[in-house]
C-alpha cells in the first residue's frame, strides 16, 4: 500500500504482484513523486490474460444475483470511503477537491446501477413469421474484457467499464493511464474487498503501453476491447482489433459546442457554462470547447463569463479553497499554452481572467472573445480552462457551426424554452445533448458519441450489452 491507501502492485489472479521496474506517479501540483507502482512487462500482461481467462470459467456461470451482490458491496464500500478516493484522484490527477468528490460519488454509482442491471439481463422468445420455428434469443457474457482508461476521470472511467462487465459475467483486465494508476488500483482493491473472486478483476499498470496492449489484444482468449481516450489512439487500436475482428467499444475525444440561441436566459447559460467548461478544469471529453452565442447576446455573455472566471481561485486541488486545480502534467499544460500562442498569432486577444501559481502544472482561466469559427481554438480539443466565444446571426448558422466538426460526443443547447431546445437538439450531430443545463452524464443514461467520438454506449440500459453476445436458438417445438 502507498501512503494514499492504494495498492502499488499489479493485480493478477487475486494477488498483488510487485515488479522489478517501477513507474513513478507524480503530483502535478508540486511536481513531486507521490508513489511508485508496478511497471508491467508483456509477460505480466499475458499473465493477467491467463488469470482473467481462468476467472471467467466460474464467474460467467456464477448466478447473476451473486454477481449483483458483489457490485452492490463495492458501491457500499466506495460510498463510505469517498474522501479516500477523492484524495487519491485529486493528488495524482490535480483536479479540484469538489470535482474529485463529485467524480468519486459518480464512479460509485456505476457499481450501484449495474448491480441492479445484472439480474435483469433478458432473453427473448417469438415465432418466426412463417411459423416454421420458434426464435429464442439469449445473451451470454463475451469473455475476457480488456479495458484501457484515460487520466481525466481515473475512477469513473474504470467503474463505467468494470461494473457492466462484471454484471454481464465477463472478467476484466484494466490498464489505466500511467499518469493516474493509483485510483484504478484503489478501485480494484474495493472490488476485492467486496468479494470479487480471484481473476475476475486484474490491473496492469505499465509504461510499455503499446507492446503490452498489442500482446493482450492479439491473445485469442481476449474477447472484447473497451477503450476510453483520444480519437488518435482509438483509431490505432481499431486497426489492431480489426485483425481479430474483436468487438470494440470506443469512447473517444470531443469538441463540444455550447450554443446560446436568441431569446435564451443569459444568466442560466452562464451557470451552465461554468459547469460545462470548468468541471475538471476543462479536462473532460464532455467539456464545452466552443461557445457560439447569438449576436444579440454575445457581448453580455462574454462580460458575464469573464466576471465568473475572474472569481475562480487556482491552486492545488487538494486545498478545498481552490476552484481550479492543476492540469495532469506539465506536458498537458504546455499543450494548452501552445494553443493559446497559436490563437494569439491569429490576432486574438489572449488575456487571463484570473491568476495561477507559477510552479506546478497550473493554468489561469481565459475567455477569448471575437473568435472566428474555424480558427485553432474551435478546431482543437482544448482540454483546459479556455473559453473561445464566436457569435452567429441565424439559427441555421449556429447549428451549422456547431455540427462543423469530425467529433460528435455532446452538444449544449441554451434556448428560450425546453420545446425549442428539443427541436434544436434534434439537429445536433452528437450522441448526447444537454438542453438548458450544463451537465448530462448520469450512470442511468447512455453515454457515447457519434462520428469520430466513438462506437457504442456506456451506462444506461445499453452499457451491459457492450459485454454481452446475442445468441439465437432456432427450435422446432
Ligand atoms: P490517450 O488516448 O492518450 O490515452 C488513453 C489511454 O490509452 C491511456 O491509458 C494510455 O496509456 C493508453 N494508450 C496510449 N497509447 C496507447 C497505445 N499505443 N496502445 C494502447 N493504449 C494506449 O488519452 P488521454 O490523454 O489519457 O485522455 C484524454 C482523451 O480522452 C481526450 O481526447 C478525451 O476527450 C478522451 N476521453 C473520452 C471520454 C469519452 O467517454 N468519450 C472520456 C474521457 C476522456
Amino acid at each position: 500500500m502507498s501512503t494514499l491507501s492504494a495498492p502499488t502492485g499489479l493485480l493478477i489472479g487475486g494477488e498483488w504482484v510487485q515488479t522489478e521496474r517501477r513507474l513513478a506517479v507524480m503530483d502535478p501540483a508540486t511536481f513531486t513523486v507521490l508513489a511508485e507502482v508496478g511497471d508491467a512487462s508483456v509477460a505480466e500482461g499475458l499473465d493477467a490474460v491467463s488469470a482473467a481467462w481462468d476467472g471467467f470459467q466460474s464467474w460467467s456461470v456464477t448466478p447473476a444475483r451473486v454477481r449483483a451482490e458483489v457490485l452492490r458491496r463495492a458501491f457500499e464500500i466506495m460510498s463510505s470511503e469517498l474522501e479516500t478516493c477523492a484524495r487519491i484522484i485529486s493528488l495524482e490527477n490535480g483536479k479540484a477537491w469538489r470535482d474529485a468528490m463529485g467524480e468519486a460519488a459518480y464512479a460509485a454509482e456505476f457499481f450501484r446501477w449495474f448491480s441492479e442491471e445484472a439480474s435483469r439481463i433478458e432473453g427473448g422468445f417469438r415465432y418466426a413469421p412463417g411459423r416454421d420455428k420458434t426464435i429464442i434469443t439469449d445473451h451470454r457474457p463475451m469473455g475476457v474484457a480488456f479495458m484501457i482508461t484515460p487520466w481525466n476521470f481515473p475512477a469513473a472511467m474504470a467503474t463505467r467499464k468494470l461494473a457492466p462487465a462484471l454484471a454481464a459475467g465477463c472478467t476484466a483486465i484494466l490498464k489505466p493511464a500511467s499518469e493516474t494508476p493509483l485510483t484504478a488500483l484503489w478501485v480494484a482493491d474495493v472490488l476485492q474487498r467486496a468479494g470479487a473472486p480471484a481473476g475476475v478483476v486484474n490491473v496492469i499498470t505499465t509504461t510499455r503501453t503499446g507492446d503490452v496492449s498489442s500482446a493482450i489484444l492479439a491473445d485469442r482468449r481476449v474477447a472484447t476491447l473497451s477503450f476510453t481516450g483520444s480519437t488518435f489512439v482509438g483509431k490505432m487500436l481499431l486497426k489492431q482489433t480489426a485483425e481479430r475482428v474483436l468487438p470494440s467499444s470506443m469512447e473517444l475525444g470531443g469538441n463540444a459546442p455550447f450554443v446560446v440561441f436568441e431569446g435564451a436566459d443569459v444568466d442560466a447559460a452562464i451557470s451552465g457554462a461554468m459547469v460545462a467548461k470548468m468541471r475538471n478544469g476543462g479536462a473532460a471529453c464532455t467539456a464545452a470547447n466552443r461557445f457560439y452565442v447569438h449576436e444579440s447576446l454575445a457581448a453580455q455573455f462574454a462580460t458575464k463569463l469573464e466576471t465568473a472566471f475572474a472569481a475562480l481561485k487556482v491552486g492545488p486541488g487538494i486545498d478545498q479553497a481552490n476552484d481550479l486545480g492543476a492540469m495532469v502534467s506539465g506536458k498537458e499544460r504546455d499543450k494548452i499554452l501552445e494553443l493559446l500562442e497559436t490563437a494569439a498569432a491569429e490576432g486574438l486577444d489572449i488575456t487571463p481572467a484570473s491568476t495561477a501559481p507559477a510552479t506546478g502544472a497550473f493554468i489561469a482561466p481565459y475567455v477569448v472573445k471575437d473568435v472566428l469559427h474555424g480558427s485553432a481554438l474551435t478546431t482543437n480539443e482544448i482540454f483546459g480552462p479556455v473559453a473561445p466565444i464566436v457569435s452567429f446571426a441565424t439559427e441555421d448558422e449556429g447549428v451549422a457551426m456547431a455540427n462543423d466538426t469530425e467529433y460528435g460526443l455532446i452538444s449544449y443547447v441554451y434556448a428560450k424554452d425546453p420545446g425549442s431546445g428539443v427541436k434544436l437538439a434534434r439537429r445536433m450531430e452528437s450522441g448526447m445533448v444537454a438542453i438548458n443545463r450544463g451537465l448530462a452524464s448520469d450512470p442511468a443514461a447512455p453515454f457515447g458519441g457519434m462520428k469520430e467520438s466513438g462506437l457504442g454506449r456506456e451506462g444506461g440500459f445499453a452499457g451491459i450489452h457492450e459485454f454481452l453476445e446475442t445468441q439465437y436458438y432456432a427450435v422446432d417445438l
